[in-house]
């Protein structure tokens, strides 16, 4: 049956005003039709057949390279036959070994074999089938033995207070705590300092008991809840770095290969208790202490453990990885492609991480095929993705972005991401700011499952915003499939989802029970995360001229100057950023002139000659802001506007060429990354002065 959805809300003056205008990019008559597809194929997306995938899908863990993962290929494959798109599955060989042993043990005092796999709870089937190791994904293969010293979260500044009170990881196994840095840094800087193994746990204060009642009771991870999750700080196979990793290309040896050395295992609080309460030595700084019921101290010891790793790599260290693509050719411009895509694999059933944006990725197909069948192809192709391996570094989508680097680099106009699509009620989205606005627009469009209005309405409403401002829009930073897109194709990117509270990430207890009790217990986020999905590759991929809004982007990346300012003063540098702004005014004023440019052009007629050189040259603002040779720190990263800060891998760190030259101390380094800079935002405003020009004909 299909759901019939009535919108009712009060629309403000200004909403009135804007369902009158053409939509962005859409001469009046394309713009009438797109709003009638729009609003049927929004209710295509149903809670009941996404609970039904979301069924199928979480039915077991399904890590990568397993079988199990192999049969979710399957499965989304024959959904997307059945819809009559076409399909294709990309196959890699990937250097990821999987565990054959784990263990942590206390050995003083009282030795004691710590048992680390997640147990069975009541009401949940998958929590008794099967489950994959606890362990993190490229992590050193060995023995460690040593006295044990706690670091907080492991992060940089937590080490140099290490140091300050005179207490060393070298030659000791370090316990870090998961939360404010991505655990593959805890790896390097724990690896760095000279420890010999480390161990991560969940603390309760963190995502446990300290937040909520803990599952099966409540949604927060029990004492016995264990995050799983990789340890790779490159993007992609670190075998293949930089192309593709397909069948016969020459690989690394894994002595050559960018990946950690030493044993790292990830355990619970249950399992941290075990040790740390027997840790003595200095009190821990003020902001150390967790959710644990002692006094927490950093060590080094008395207590001991060993930590050990056995994996595959000797014997089978390739693994077989799918991606799988459903392809809606387009009629006008098939060249141009708008791309959405989540990751297929996960650390146990996944029903948040990742079935939710599988499951937002199909449902949006089948909306799309389905009006196709009567009668509305898109001008652009759409390709619906799933991505393979994103858990062990992204891998799947950056072979496919570096095995097609040429055909994307030509015609991506858009790379869309669901990664945990629905897990609770609140609204977050973000990306690229040139896609913002449509996204906003989109999610008007969309009723918010609490029946009280649009998802844009109950977003702004929870953001807690003043009535002249928009509800803020998340970065793009790092962990996650858009990095391959838009770090290092410079294709502009956009990413939503419905979060809520838990305690189940990289989890066996991430699990269809879990999901019907606590995340989305009438998968109607789900249905609304896939109506966002429909309705964002429909309008874009039906768009006249491109809806990037590079005035958005202008007045966005000006306020990362002030910052770049500041650091400049503290160094008492002589450097100016006056020629940099000047250069982001010109791109904000060309932005601008453009937009009037093309409402004009749309309100008349524009042939299909004129809008194609015109969308080609837009496609060139965002790339403008990449380069060849990359960061100098890392060149696989090209884009200079965004990247994740390399001393956090989660945090987002903006204008990074020159924000890294300023953390290096490099007064010149700095002053010629701002030269260039400004250097690429004239390009940009050469791109958008040529697509300004090609409307006219010229
Ligand atoms: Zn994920």
């Amino acid at each position: 049956m299909r759901i019939h959805i009535v919108v009712a809300v009060c629309m403000s003056a200004a909403a009135a005003a804007r369902a009158q205008q053409p939509l962005v990019g859409y001469s009046a008559a394309n713009s009438a039709s797109e709003r009638r597809l729009e609003a049927s194929a929004i209710t295509r997306p149903s809670p009941s057949t996404a609970a039904a995938h979301s069924k199928q899908l979480s039915r077991e863990a399904h890590v990568s390279g397993t079988p199990a993962q192999a049969r979710t290929r399957d499965y989304v494959i024959a959904q997307l036959k059945r819809w009559g798109l076409e399909t294709e599955v990309r196959a890699y060989d990937v250097w990821m070994p999987h565990p054959t042993s784990v263990h942590v043990a206390r050995l003083s005092p009282q030795p004691k074999e710590l048992q680390l796999a997640e147990p069975p709870v009541p009401g949940d089937p998958t929590s008794s089938l099967p489950q994959y190791p606890t362990v993190n994904g490229y992590s050193g293969q060995g023995n460690a033995t040593g006295e044990v010293v706690y670091v907080n979260y492991g992060l940089i500044e937590d080490y140099a207070q290490l140091d300050s009170m005179g207490v060393s990881v070298k030659g000791r196994i370090a316990i870090a705590r998961y939360g404010r840095s991505f655990r593959g840094i805890k790896a390097r800087e724990a690896e760095k300092h000279g420890a010999i193994g480390l161990l991560i746990y969940s603390d309760p204060q963190d995502d446990g008991f300290v937040v909520g009642d803990v599952y099966p009771e409540g949604p927060m991870r029990n004492s016995a809840g264990v995050q799983r999750g990789s340890i790779l700080n490159v993007d992609g196979d670190p075998s293949t770095p930089g192309y593709g990793s397909t069948q016969g290309v020459p690989r690394l040896a894994p002595d050559k290969m960018d990946i950690p050395h030493i044993p790292v295992v990830p355990i619970s609080y249950g399992n941290a208790a075990e040790l740390l309460r027997f840790v003595r030595g200095a009190n821990v700084p003020r902001g150390w202490q967790g959710g644990l019921s002692f006094h927490y101290h950093a060590g080094p010891g008395p207590v001991k453990a060993r930590v050990s790793v056995m994996d595959d790599r000797a014997m089978r260290p390739l693994k077989p990885i799918y991606d799988t693509f459903g392809v809606i050719r387009g009629g006008e411009f098939p060249d141009e492609l708008v791309i959405i895509g989540g990751h297929r694999d996960g650390w146990g059933p996944g029903a948040a991480d990742n079935v939710s944006g599988t499951v937002s990725v199909l449902e949006a197909a089948r909306a799309v095929a389905e009006e196709v069948k009567n009668g509305a192809r898109p001008k652009r192709t759409i390709i619906f993705a799933t991505w393979d391996a994103e858990e062990w570094g992204l891998i799947g989508s950056t072979e496919f972005v570096e095995g097609d680097s040429l055909r994307l680099s030509r015609g991506a106009v858009a790379y869309l991401n669901q990664d945990v699509a629905a897990q609770g009620a609140r609204f977050g989205g973000g990306g690229s700011p040139s896609l913002r606005p449509t996204l906003r627009d989109v999610a008007r469009l969309v009723p918010d499952p609490n029946g009280k209005g649009s998802v844009y309405r109950e977003w702004r409403r929870a953001s807690a915003v003043a009535d002249s401002a928009e509800p803020p829009m998340g970065d793009p930073g790092g962990g996650s499939d858009f990095a391959g897109f838009y770090n290092h194709l410079g294709i502009p990117i956009a990413e939503w989802g419905f979060g809520g509270a838990g305690g189940v990430y990289h989890s066996q207890y991430d699990s269809f029970a879990w999901m019907s009790k606590f995340g989305d217990s009438s998968f109607a986020y789900h249905a609304a995360a896939a109506r966002i999905a429909t309705a964002m590759v429909l309008r874009v991929a039906n768009a006249d001229v491109l809806p990037y809004d590079y005035e958005e982007f202008a007045r966005t990346i000006r306020r990362y100057v002030a910052p770049v300012d500041r650091a400049i003063a503290d160094h008492h540098w002589n450097i100016s950023t006056t020629e940099l702004q000047r250069a982001i005014d010109r791109l904000q004023h060309e932005a601008a002139a453009f937009a009037a440019a093309r409402d004009s052009a749309l309100a008349g007629s524009v042939n299909t000659g004129a809008l194609t050189r015109t969308n080609q040259a837009l496609m060139q603002v965002e790339r403008a802001f990449t380069r060849p040779e990359g960061l100098r720190t890392r060149p696989w990263f090209r884009n200079l506007i965004y990247v994740a800060d390399e001393n956090n891998g989660y945090a987002n760190m903006a204008l990074p060429s020159v924000n890294e030259a300023i953390r290096a101390g490099n007064e010149a380094l700095t002053r010629s990354e701002i030269e260039d800079l400004t250097h690429h935002f004239d390009q940009a405003v050469e791109a958008l002065t040529a697509a300004r020009g090609a409307l006219h004909g010229s």
